[in-house]
């Protein structure tokens, strides 16, 4: 007998967990535009295009603004694989799993680290970081502008100022604030920064978009040693993405079609409203949660509008809720992870999904829920 395999059928959800969200069905119609070669001359256009949207939300000049290939975790690996040398020393800060993922990879780079550690649900004090840099001829500091794990929204302006004073490089990880939280990488001296396309950006996970300034440029050609990773070595992808074209690996086509599409939205919609409706709509899920007696996690004043962190009343049951808004109203929200376990909801507001009908929508489940 041989099996059968029936087509694709997963459920319609509605993704306000901690990524991806919610598709634009736009987005989804580019990516099943026929494809071109990787070095056909239509598909360089699109690929001048993609670096020229990628710029605008970056709010930066950096020539080298590129989407890598893989998800946000290999955008965190190109900063840090191609900034650091064996030896090196590297800030990072830790104030959440993506900070304890950052100081991993440094480490994997034969980085010396020093870390950082700041409570999960508060901010990184810059005093902390000052502390740190003092005496430590630390080539590198490394921060978490949106804290997944903890709804936390990092500042970056007097961290960055701090990191300049001491000549080191600031590498920021914007994976959940890109495309629906101001990032300014220009204005705040951020040296490199990654994002991922399944949050703010509303792209199916597996690309990575990442800008480098001319600082890092300059480090990355007075490189003693050869990046350890070969396919994520910027010195080579750059020839891909500049003048040269030289081959380096096969461009996913398709998602830098639906990266293209979704930078368009972006552009179409306009910064600024885009940020606003963010605003807007975790506001109002605020305002609906606490009026429920519920109470957020997040350090008041420094939460992310994109991902906002609920606390489990005593007594509830975390899974059981979650399995209800799932199975009761195809409502995916995430739960906590590492200590967090079981101690908060995250429910993600990004780029399509943060619409007033998902907050009423979720507000209303999660009454129903705990009713
Ligand atoms: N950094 C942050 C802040 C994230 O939220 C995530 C994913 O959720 C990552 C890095 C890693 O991205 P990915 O899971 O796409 O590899």
């Amino acid at each position: 007998m041989t099996k059968t395999y029936g087509e694709l059928n997963p459920g319609e959800r509605v993704l306000l967990g901690p990524g991806p969200s919610n598709v634009h069905p736009r987005v989804l119609k580019a990516m099943a535009t026929p494809l071109v070669g990787h070095l056909d001359p239509d598909f360089l256009e699109i690929m001048n295009d993609t670096m020229e949207l990628l710029r605008e939300v970056f709010q930066t000049k950096n020539t080298l603004t590129i989407p890598m290939s893989g998800t946000g975790s290999a955008g965190m690996e190109t900063a840090l694989v191609n900034l650091l040398e064996p030896g090196d020393k590297a800030v990072v800060c830790i104030n959440g799993l993506f900070g304890q993922r950052m100081a991993d990879i440094a480490e994997r780079c034969g980085a010396q680290v020093i870390t950082v550690e700041g409570e999960w649900g508060r901010i990184i004090e810059p005093e902390s970081v000052e502390d740190a840099l003092k005496g430590s001829g630390a080539k590198l500091v490394a921060i978490v502008h949106a804290e997944t794990s903890t709804g936390v929204k990092q500042p970056i302006e007097e961290i960055s100022r701090i990191v300049k004073n001491y000549d080191a490089l600031l590498l920021v990880d914007a994976v959940t604030s890109l495309g629906g939280v101001e990032v300014k990488v220009d204005e705040w001296g951020i040296d490199a920064c990654y994002s991922g396309t399944q949050k703010c950006l509303s792209c199916p996970p597996g690309l990575s978009p990442v800008t480098f300034s001319d600082r890092v440029m300059e480090v990355l050609r007075t490189r003693k040693t050869k990046v350890q990773s070969w396919y994520l070595d910027l010195t080579m992808i750059q020839n891909y993405w500049g003048k040269e074209r030289f081959y380096h690996h096969t461009a996913p086509i398709s998602m830098i079609y639906a990266l293209r599409e979704s930078l368009r939205i972006i552009h179409e919609e306009g910064l600024k409203n885009r940020f606003k409706r963010h605003i807007t709509n975790s506001n109002a899920l605020v305002a609906g949660i606490e009026a429920m007696g519920l109470e957020m996690f997040a350090q008041e004043g420094h939460r992310l509008p994109s991902l906002n962190a609920v606390k489990v009343p005593e007594g509830v049951d975390d899974v059981k809720v979650r399995k209800y808004l799932l199975e009761r109203f195809n409502i995916e929200i995430g739960g906590g992870l590492g200590d967090l376990k079981g101690k908060i909801w995250r429910i993600g507001l990004m780029g399509h999904s943060s619409t007033k009908n998902n907050v009423f929508l979720v507000l209303s489940a999660l009454e129903s829920a705990l009713r």
